[in-house]
């Protein structure tokens, strides 16, 4: 996608900070750095977001992010890691390249996600989970 901020920096046409690359994904570092070592993990190909993954791009994203969180803790030593990743507007995606954060935590540090919890009756799970299960492959 030629005007697409994430392709660009994939394409080496625009700086980043790589971290770590195989033939699937592209690790770089986020510019806005939540915390220090605040990491991104790209898919090569252009994809929007989640729903446009195939499985393979999928599994890489998986792999990738697994080992890059383990050399973030081991190098930077943060107190957790939050994974991060956002699909449309509504869920503040603002970079329609599909990507994970790797977001370093420490006590107090000022990240925040509220989390309003409805803890419905059971017929209200079993509903839901039936409707999704049936669009299952
Ligand atoms: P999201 O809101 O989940 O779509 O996250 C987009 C992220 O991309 C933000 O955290 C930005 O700081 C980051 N970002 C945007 N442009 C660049 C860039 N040129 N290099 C590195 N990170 C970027
Ligand atoms: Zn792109």
């Amino acid at each position: 996608m030629s005007d697409c901020v994430f392709c660009k920096i994939i394409a080496g046409q625009i700086p980043a900070t790589r971290v770590h690359e195989d033939e699937h994904t592209l690790a770089f570092m986020d510019i806005g750095q939540v915390n220090p070592g605040h990491v991104l993990v790209t898919v090569k190909k252009h994809a929007d977001n989640l729903y446009a993954l195939d499985d393979v791009q999928a599994a890489a994203v998986a792999r990738t992010s697994a080992r890059l969180a383990r050399a973030i803790r081991d190098s930077l030593k943060p107190e957790g890691l939050s994974v991060y990743q956002a699909n449309g507007k509504a869920a503040g995606q603002t970079v329609f390249h599909y990507h994970v954060h790797l977001v370093p935590r420490h006590e107090a540090d000022g990240m925040e996600l509220t989390w309003p919890v409805k803890n419905p009756p059971r017929e209200k799970l079993e509903d839901c989970a039936g409707k999704i299960r049936a669009k299952m492959g």
